[in-house]
């Protein structure tokens, strides 16, 4: 398993120690990420791959986790998260044995 750190604390999926708990996510340029709606992330990457392929970015500054999802709005069921979260517990896991 991959071990993703963030920041963003306001998002769904972030935890304390900035670590992220989403299964999978999707980055991609601040473009394409403003082109699509919220409904394409990396749940559906065969469609991603279809319709966008692969991009470029100029910098770090061009690029957007997709997968983003206000807290506050999953939690009052406005918007979908679309990505499995994982629990803390299966984190550490995955980080003690690597997988
Ligand atoms: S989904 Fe993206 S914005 Fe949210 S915690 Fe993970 S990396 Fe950060």
């Amino acid at each position: 398993m991959q071990h993703i750190h963030c920041t963003v604390s306001n998002c769904y999926y972030w935890d304390k120690g900035n670590v992220c708990l989403a299964k999978e996510i999707l980055v991609t340029s601040d473009e394409v990420g403003a082109r699509y709606p919220d409904s394409l992330d990396a749940t559906n990457m065969m469609e991603v791959a279809e319709e966008i392929g692969s991009i470029s970015a100029s910098s770090c500054m061009a690029t957007c986790c997709k997968t983003f999802v206000d807290k506050s709005a999953a939690q009052r069921e406005t918007k979908k998260a679309p990505v499995p979260k994982i629990s803390r517990q299966q984190y550490e896991q995955s980080k003690s044995t690597g997988m």
